[in-house]
């Protein structure tokens, strides 16, 4: 429990919530602001920051419950075509609450309001550059 988090308020029963699912170590909850119906968050009970301090327990814990989460979030309403699921860390990332957080966003249809086309991206890389990226990327995975 951190002091002044607003999800350990809702966790804790502080503040309140609109509950989803909970289980020993998650709670899944509606976002205040939903993005769209049935725009739901995940989070693990224990305070963590963002993705960067979960270890493996931690992992194994929260996000092994993501496909059950997003299996109801898209099945609640027929009228749901799809579903986004976005996790930001940092502020220069949009993230907001400091508590880490998985957003489940299901879409309705592609014409509607809300958009986040990662395809739309403006900067295109060629192969060379590519692998470039992915080889830097390869040596800070852990063993
Ligand atoms: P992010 O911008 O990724 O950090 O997302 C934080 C999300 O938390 C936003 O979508 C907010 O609408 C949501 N949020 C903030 N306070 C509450 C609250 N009391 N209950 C439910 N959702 C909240
Ligand atoms: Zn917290």
């Amino acid at each position: 429990m951190a002091d002044n988090c607003v999800f350990c308020k809702i966790i804790s029963g502080e503040i309140p919530s609109t509950t989803v699912y909970e289980d020993e170590d998650v709670k899944a909850f509606l976002d205040i602001s939903q993005a769209t119906p049935g725009h739901t968050l995940l989070v693990p009970k224990k305070h963590v920051q963002d993705i960067f301090e979960y270890d493996d327990d931690l992992a194994q814990k929260v996000l092994t419950k993501i496909p059950m989460i997003a299996r109801a979030v898209r099945n609640f309403d027929p009228a749901i075509q799809g579903l986004n699921i976005v996790n930001n860390n940092g502020e220069v990332a949009y993230q907001s609450v400091f508590h880490s957080h998985i957003h489940f966003i299901p879409r309705y249809s592609a014409d509607e309001g809300f958009s986040m086309n990662f395809a739309d991206n403006t900067a295109n890389y060629n192969a060379d550059q590519l692998e470039e990226i992915a080889a830097r990327i390869r040596t800070k995975l852990e063993k």
